[in-house]
């Protein structure tokens, strides 16, 4: 309902709007916005003395009929300023982003593998599962390049917990400024446990926030066709890989491949949180992701070598997605079944042995515990265990990141 333009009210919203400032709800609104959505009703149409910009310059009834609120989130530079990456932290983003383009461009002859969980719930589980996997690391480190999937954006079929930064409290609430700041401070102290991270970007705008902790990116299999997805991979600073689609089509992640290395301009907020047209100059280190389909795997032979006929049809000779690709070895790969998910493992680990070319790098989903249990609220949950996709054990995952590097060693001596 529109204000009354006599009123201080009326002056001062107007005043808010002019100078850029939000118009906030006091916690009594709130709660009553809230207390009226609990009961299936429709706070713009049943409250009438809500402070809403649309009111004041008559839009009331156009705009805005299905958002509830707009809760204004702190700027990327100030989540960065607060939990800034340290000089460790940054060498080892830096010197991690070389060394896996060294092995996406055949200049390095370790394999790539990114392991961890799904997604992380429980920061302290991540936490003790980048202190054990850092062991193995440093132990095998001649023969792998291990890079912790550190996952806070989930990508839904349907609907479901859509992880961290959105949930942190997986109840529902969706305080995505404290989970915002929770995944930040877990990407540092997984780089301060001495491990590069890798993650799934999802949404537009939270890389400001987190990106520069990261060490490689994923375009997931639901976003591979998604021009904004594309968009983003091209502006930022680490390789990306492209995920097959859904359908297992192959082509939508050359596709995005290609698209990504070009310059783009589109839609961005920078560190202020400003709207602005963003430039990129594209990102030549993009590359294949096959993670099986609904219809089947895609992580046998003849699927490698036709994925990268495909990959060389169209990108140039000299690209890292020409040199090879990565195997997901979860997902469509394994029916989301951590016991095929191992066997999986072996045979990629069988192949890359006797030499099969086209396989840069490996992709599995572990935790602490295998397998995976309904999302909850943390103090119902069983600690380690994955409330997404189903994991391999920590013990199961330390044997296979064994065979992966005798694997190399082999391929090494022939
Ligand atoms: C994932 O990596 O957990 C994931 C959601 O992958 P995909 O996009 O392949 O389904
Ligand atoms: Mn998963």
């Amino acid at each position: 309902m529109a204000h009354d333009p006599h009123t201080p009210q009326f002056e001062d919203h107007t005043r808010a709007i002019a100078q850029g400032r939000p118009l906030t709800y006091t916690p009594e609104q709130l709660h009553a916005v809230h207390q009226i959505v609990a009961e299936g009703g429709n706070p713009l149409t049943d409250m009438h003395d809500l402070p809403r910009w649309e009111d004041e310059v008559g839009i009331d009834r156009i705009i805005n009929r299905r958002v509830m609120e707009l809760d204004p989130l702190p700027t990327p530079a100030q989540v960065l300023t607060e939990l800034p990456l340290d000089a460790r932290a940054r060498h080892l983003v830096a010197s991690s982003r070389d060394e896996i383009r060294a092995c996406l461009y055949g200049q390095d002859d370790r394999l790539l593998v990114l392991v961890g969980p799904c997604s992380v719930h429980d920061p302290a589980a991540a936490l003790d599962y980048a202190r054990r996997l850092e062991h193995v690391r440093r132990e095998l480190e001649n023969e792998l390049l291990i890079v912790m999937r550190v996952y806070f954006e989930k990508p839904r079929s349907t609907v479901g917990w859509k992880g961290l930064i959105n949930d942190p409290d997986i109840d529902g609430s969706h305080n995505i400024q404290k989970g915002l700041l929770l995944a930040r401070k877990t990407l540092l102290d997984v780089l301060g446990a001495g491990l590069a991270a890798a993650t799934e970007f999802l949404e537009p705008t939270s890389p400001q926030y987190i990106s520069d902790a990261v060490s490689w990116g994923a375009i997931g299999a639901r976003n591979t066709e998604s021009q904004v997805h594309r968009q983003l991979a091209s502006g930022l600073s680490m390789p990306i890989g492209f995920k097959n689609a859904t359908d297992g089509s192959v082509k939508a992640a050359v596709n995005g491949c290609f698209a990504a290395a070009q310059q783009h301009t589109f839609f961005g907020i920078d560190h202020m949180g400003r709207a602005c047209a963003v430039e990129t100059i594209g990102n030549p280190d993009c590359h294949v992701v096959l993670r099986g389909s609904s219809s089947g795997p895609n992580y046998d032979a003849d699927s490698v070598a036709q994925a990268m006929e495909a990959v060389r049809a169209q990108m140039p000779a000299d690209s890292a997605a020409a040199h090879g690709l990565i195997i997901d070895c979860s997902h469509g790969n394994s029916g989301k079944d951590d016991v095929r998910q191992a066997h999986v493992v072996r045979e990629i680990a069988e192949r890359v042995a006797q030499g099969e070319p086209g396989i840069t790098g490996i992709m599995m989903e572990s935790f602490l515990e295998g397998g995976n249990q309904p999302a909850a609220p943390l103090n119902q949950l069983v600690y380690g265990k994955s409330i997404t996709d189903k994991c391999l054990s920590w013990p199961v995952t330390e044997q296979l990141l064994h065979e992966l590097a005798e694997a190399v060693r082999t391929r090494r001596w022939n």
